[in-house]
């Protein structure tokens, strides 16, 4: 293990009583990169390689797999969920999937293995919600909620030639995100949602975009967030729903009928879009490092009780190796 990143999901298994489908004890951990130390016969190429393990890997070879549906392949592998996780020294994974890190470009972007751990969630699942919704260039793209994953939307959906208007309720975040790639903050609660909305009109203009077939990501798994998120969904809009929450909300479903728009869903990233999620990693096109911070593995439990808190605005990567 270089390093694993600590996930909100983590903190719904240890605070909130989510089941793991592992029986515990398990170790925790999905947002992993390490170093290849050990193989099976079959798969030696692997021997001594950088890489970073997908949060969710599918078997690779199941009926639904053979069809590219490998986000719902049932034989599907999450460490720290379905077996043991990466806060730990050494985790034992399959090598379907496997990302490679090549470390003279991780040199050349400053970054250090463990800190692309992040990369097999934070960033990757919103990647792929960004090319599932087919944003192009010159695409008015909206995300709602723009802490870790939506932060990396922005990045994501701006480094791919959309113009990013960025919403949340904390002034902090939005202030971060204004130099990260959103063209456009707006404060939902600062706001009402008619002025939201036509403030977003207001920028389709003004920038000569489409205000039709606008793309809108929903981060905040909240249910305030999906309102507001639904709400602005027009004529041909894609709406991605990246974020989870277990709340509901009362919406007229029959708008994206009216609207000719589409609702999408997103479980994790297939392992074939890490090299290209990576990569705008390793181009700097998107940034990591305001956005993370390395913490010892030792200190794992002062971790998670101030993430939990709301005390971390950085996204914590454990770091085994004491020196960190
Ligand atoms: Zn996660
Ligand atoms: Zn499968």
């Amino acid at each position: 293990m270089a390093g694993c990143g600590v996930c909100h999901t983590d903190l719904g298994y240890f605070y909130d009583d989510v089941p793991t489908r592992h029986a515990l004890p398990l170790a925790l951990g999905h947002e992993i990169s390490g170093r290849v130390v050990r193989t099976a016969d079959d798969t030696t190429e692997w021997r001594d390689k950088t890489v970073i393990v997908p949060a969710v890997i599918p078997c690779g070879h199941c009926e639904l797999c053979s069809r590219g549906r490998y986000a719902i392949c049932a034989k599907q592998k999450m460490p720290g969920n379905d077996i043991q996780g990466g806060f730990g020294t050494h985790i034992r994974v399959p090598a379907f999937g496997l990302c490679p890190v090549d470390g003279s470009r991780l040199d050349d972007a400053g970054l250090e293995l463990a800190d692309v751990s992040v990369v097999a969630d934070a960033v990757t699942t919103p990647y792929q919600a960004v090319a599932r919704s087919g944003l192009a260039e010159g695409d008015l793209a909206v995300v709602v909620g723009v802490g870790g994953v939506g932060g990396y939307t922005v990045q994501i959906a701006s480094a791919l030639g959309a113009k990013v208007v960025a919403v949340d309720v904390d002034p902090g975040k939005l202030d971060i995100i204004s130099g990260y790639g959103a063209a456009l903050t707006l404060n939902a609660r600062e706001l009402g949602f008619r002025e939201l909305k036509q403030a977003v009109r207001d920028f389709a203009k003004e920038n000569g975009l489409r205000e039709t077939e606008s793309i809108i990501f929903e981060c905040s798994g909240t249910a305030a967030g999906q309102l507001t998120a639904y709400g602005l969904v027009t004529f041909g809009s894609t709406m991605c729903v990246v974020g989870f929450t277990l709340d509901k909300v009362e919406i007229r479903l029959s708008n994206l009928m009216a609207f000719d728009a589409r609702l999408l869903g997103n479980w994790g990233c297939e392992p074939a879009l890490y090299p290209a999620a990576l990569d705008l990693v390793l181009n700097q096109r998107i940034q990591l490092l305001p956005f993370v911070e390395r913490r010892p593995l030792a200190e794992i439990n002062e971790v998670f009780a101030t993430v939990h808190s709301g005390g971390m605005r950085r996204r914590a990567i454990l770091v085994p190796d004491a020196a960190a």
